[in-house]
């Protein structure tokens, strides 16, 4: 498979799951977390699904698209390392969906932050909450839920907070 190839499965994979988490959250109150704002081309996607959630962004070096830019109360800049865990001082509520992006082609740095991910999100994301993550995560309260079966396998993971 070719990297072109590779890169439309991982961006049809991303979408398919985004379109998925309407479904998965409904009744469940609380704002969606975006980590890692990037081009801001999943911030938007969010937007269009929830267009009456609110949406924070998480994201260390701002460099999104103009048009995909949040308004200063919903983009929370710095290290996730820094902020996530001092969110709920400025979430109205813990969240229903987290959508994790923040993997770079450094596997190690990856392992890492997702090591650091399965111990904080348990504690930022509500009860019957979802992540839906570019990394693979694992934590007791994190129940891993089963992604369509026409996804590519260990593309992006999908969890149920307990
Ligand atoms: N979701 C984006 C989109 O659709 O355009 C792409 C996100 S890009 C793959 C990853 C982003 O995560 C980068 O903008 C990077 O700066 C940010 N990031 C990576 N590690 C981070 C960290 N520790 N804290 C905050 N942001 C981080």
């Amino acid at each position: 498979m070719s990297r072109l190839d590779s890169f439309i499965r991982r961006m049809q994979a991303q979408r398919d799951l985004l379109n998925a988490t309407p479904a998965l959250i409904e009744g469940l109150g609380g704002p969606i977390l975006e980590l890692g704002l990037g081009n801001g081309r999943t911030y938007d996607h969010l937007r269009c699904l929830f267009p009456d959630r609110e949406i924070f962004v998480f994201e260390r070096h701002l460099a999104a698209h103009p048009d995909c830019v949040p308004a200063a109360p919903y983009l929370i800049e710095g290290d996730i390392r820094e902020t996530l865990p001092r969110a709920l001082e400025r979430l109205p509520a813990p969240a229903a969906l987290v959508h994790n992006d923040i993997g770079t082609g450094d596997a190690a740095a990856n392992a890492e932050i997702a090591a650091w991910l399965s111990n904080t999100l348990p504690s930022v994301v509500r009860k019957a909450g979802v992540i839906v993550s570019d990394q693979a995560l694992a934590h007791a309260r994190l129940s891993p839920l089963p992604v369509p079966a026409a996804l590519p396998a260990d593309r992006y993971f999908l969890y149920r907070r307990l």
